[in-house]
């Protein structure tokens, strides 16, 4: 069985924090990779910058290293030892020695201008000079720059004894690699600065000097430029995170390389950083968690009480099964797949019979108990059904989907047997039955309002038929209510107007005198003629209107009445008159403006009225009855016929239906319960009238059996006032004599 879905119990909590909280990991996450990505290319920079000044560092020490050497050449007095006349002693005091001592130079060389190498220094002390081949190869790609040079520069002549010359050295370097080590080697022209001793011939001596690159030679490097763990590697040994510089010979291939740990400020920074950051990033994912948090909470809540609102808006609240609202759309998308008898629906539309008596007997908890239990019958009788609904009050509907006529009208016959199981509860045993109309729906083009109106109708055959029964819609069926329909609107108007009078039935004993009359209302429609009071009454019960025109009826009678003398006039009142509350108190204040006598009058009700413990009724009765009306039960036999009723209301006369009256003769019973009857109310001093005494043969009988007075076409006709009055006096002195 479909109903509305319950999903408002479903969570949504994990499927929005979920994503959320992923969310916000990720854009955490984000944050501390775009922090790593700039602190790298933050020290990544700062390397750049650091090689960039090792180069020029390194530059700019090779300079110097040049300066220290041409200064020691470039003077008269190396001219006056190295090239007018060699002086080795010289040599090892101002070269070799010196450069070794003050400058780190391992070797140092003199070429003469031949350049044949005459003087060699290792290590500061004159050396041997074969000491020179590991250094030839490097000298040797030197010398022809320098000899380029030498060549182009004018001859150096005498000058003026100044001190401060300035003489353009005339020098070549570059590093080369010696049995695995790196030196730098320098070639300078050795030159006159005074110009008092100038070179012999036309080339001067080449000074040759050696240093190598080492620890001691980067230690002071390194301690000048900050550079930590300086070091010399081979070119392929370098790490790509190390700070390096490429050392290259002269045609640029890399012969090794200085490397260090660069610094990096960025990972400083981080390292210094990290603690707060790492509580910064933990203080906003907490934040971020309790946002998420209180906001899937929030969205959790609004949704529920959405769904909640949802369910509320389908459901009928007390028997939690879906309402009209839901069973119109249900219906509305099932009407629209009907194509043809194929896949025909049916609508079931249930109503309980004589559920107004439970509740105003037991009164509403017992009715919504009632209720309750039906709700729970019916979904479990109905447990293939496309949909249950309660439409209010009493009325339920049930819809199937793709059945023939035999199922739908089978299951109303279960759901009739479900329903008139005893229910036990809280407020005592009730029992019910139910009428139960279908609609069988096999074309297409049908609106839900209409098939349910189908139902309803075919629903209303059933109660008016006694109720306890399924009815198929056909029709003919909507022609009779529309009628009905029709004379409800025409009920409405007429009571305005001057179309109903009254008539008068007299009532006899059993020597035929004259004993009262009962007043018939009668209604004269203009254009459909006499209706029939059993037609019209139980409309106006119906649709609300039998209080206007109960009161109209006792207006009328108490005008038209109050002055017949020695008879009673009854009063036929309805059950609905009978329950409003303050009924006595109007007929009192009428009686008073009529100015007419209670001890004249009789109420005739019928036993359904007495039914139950309805408070009004019971007072309404005996205020009535102590004003001085006598109480007549009506149509008795023909409803429930409770002994109970009789006493508890004290009722003055039972009158015995003209069913039973006319039964006479035909065999079926109805003589033992007439007597049965008369019995009863002779046993409860009682009078007992038959209604409806045609043949004298009736007459008859009915004395036989007992009856004290008589009501019938054969003693009598409904009169109007009129002509009773005229014939009272008669009859009045017919009853005398
Ligand atoms: P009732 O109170 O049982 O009225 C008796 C009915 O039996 C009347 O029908 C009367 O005309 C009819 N009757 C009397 N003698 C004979 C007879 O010998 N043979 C046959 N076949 N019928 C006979 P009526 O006037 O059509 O009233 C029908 C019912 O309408 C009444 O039954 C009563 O229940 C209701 N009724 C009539 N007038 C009023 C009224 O003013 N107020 C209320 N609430 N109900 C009324
Ligand atoms: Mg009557
Ligand atoms: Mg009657």
């Amino acid at each position: 069985m479909s109903q509305p879905s319950a999903d408002y119990e479903t969570k949504p909590r994990s499927w929005l924090f979920g994503p959320m909280a992923g969310l916000t990991a990720g854009a955490l996450g984000l944050l501390v990779l775009l922090s790593v990505f700039l602190i790298q290319r933050f020290d990544r920079a700062a390397t750049e910058r650091e090689e960039h000044m090792v180069e020029n560092g390194f530059a700019v020490l090779t300079d110097e290293l040049n300066r220290v050497v041409a200064t020691q050449v470039e003077w008269d007095g190396a001219i006056a030892n190295l090239d007018n006349r060699f002086d080795p002693n010289w040599a090892d005091f101002n070269i070799g020695n010196y450069l070794h001592v003050f400058y780190g130079f391992s070797h140092a060389y003199v070429l003469d201008p031949k350049n044949r190498v005459i003087y060699a220094s290792a290590a500061g002390e004159r050396a041997d000079l074969a000491s020179y081949t590991p250094f030839r190869a490097a000298a040797e790609s030197l010398v022809p720059h320098v000899r380029a040079r030498e060549n182009a520069r004018p001859a150096p002549g005498k000058r003026p004894g100044k001190n401060n010359i300035e003489i353009p050295s005339i020098q070549a370097s570059r590093i080369a690699l010696v049995d695995g080590q790196p030196f730098l080697v320098s070639a300078t022209l050795v030159q006159p600065d005074f110009g008092v001793d100038l070179p012999k011939g036309p080339r001067a001596p080449i000074t040759i000097a050696v240093k190598p690159i080492d620890q001691a030679m980067l230690k002071s490097f390194a301690d000048r430029y900050m550079l930590h763990d300086l070091a010399v590697r081979h070119p392929d040994a370098v790490s790509s995170a190390s700070g390096q510089l490429m050392l290259k010979d002269r045609s640029g291939q890399p012969i090794a390389a200085l490397s260090w740990t660069p610094q990096r400020p960025g990972t400083m920074l981080l390292g210094q950083l990290a603690v707060p950051l790492i509580l910064l990033l933990v203080l906003l994912a907490a934040l971020a968690g309790r946002v998420i948090q209180r906001g899937s909470t929030i969205a959790s809540d609004l949704i529920a009480s959405e769904a909640r609102a949802k369910h509320a808006a389908y459901h009928d609240s007390l028997t939690k099964l879906a309402n009209r609202a839901y069973l119109f759309d249900r219906l509305y998308h099932m009407l629209r797949r009907v194509e043809g008898p194929d896949n025909a629906l049916a609508v079931l539309c249930v109503d309980l019979d004589r559920f107004k008596e439970v509740n105003d007997t037991l009164g509403h908890n017992a009715g919504d108990a009632l209720i309750e239990a039906m709700a729970e019958r019916l979904r479990q009788t109905c447990t293939g059904a496309a949909c249950v609904a309660r439409l209010g009050g009493d009325e339920f509907v049930v819809l199937l989907d793709d059945c023939d006529e035999a199922t739908a009208l089978m299951l109303g016959r279960r759901i009739i047997k479900a329903v008139t199981e005893k229910v036990v509860s809280e407020y005592g045993q009730m029992e019910v039955s139910c009428s139960i109309g279908v609609a069988f729906i096999d074309q297409p083009g049908i609106e839900p309002s209409e098939a349910l109106r189908w139902a309803d109708v075919a629903m209303y055959r059933s109660k008016q038929a006694g109720g306890k029964r399924v009815s198929r819609f056909n029709p003919e069926m909507d022609l009779a209510l529309r009628h009905r329909l029709q004379l409800e609107a025409e009920l409405r108007q007429a009571i305005g107007s001057n179309q109903f009078s009254m008539v008068y039935q007299p009532h006899f004993d059993r020597r035929r005198r004259l004993k009262g009359y009962e007043a018939l209302l009668r209604w004269e429609h203009p254009e459909r003629g006499a209706i029939s009071p059993s037609v019209f009454v139980p409309l106006a019960e119906d649709c609300g209107l039998i209080m206007a025109l109960g009161e109209h009826v006792l207006r009328q009678v108490f005008a038209e009445t109050r002055r017949w003398r020695g008879v009673r006039v009854a009063i036929n009142v309805s059950a609905v008159q009978l329950r409003s509350r303050g009924f006595a108190a109007q007929v009192m204040r009428m009686l008073a403006e009529a100015g007419a006598d209670a001890r004249s009058y009789e109420i005739e009700v019928t036993e359904t009225a007495l039914l139950g413990d309805e408070q009004h009724c019971i007072s309404n009765i005996e205020a009535l009855k102590r004003m001085g009306f006598t109480i007549a039960l009506d149509d008795f036999g023909t409803g429930f016929s409770s002994l109970n009723v009789l006493q508890r209301f004290s009722v003055d006369k039972i009158k015995i239906d003209c069913s039973f009256v006319a039964a006479l003769g035909c065999g079926r019973g109805s003589e033992a319960l007439i007597e049965a009857i008369v019995n009863l109310a002779r046993g409860l001093n009682m009078t007992v009238v038959a209604e409806g005494v045609e043949t004298e043969a009736q007459w008859d009988e009915l004395v036989k059996m007992g009856c004290q007075q008589f009501q019938g076409h054969l003693l009598g006709r409904p009169q109007p006032a009129a002509a009773v009055n005229r014939a009272l006096p008669g009859l009045r002195r017919a009853n005398a004599a």
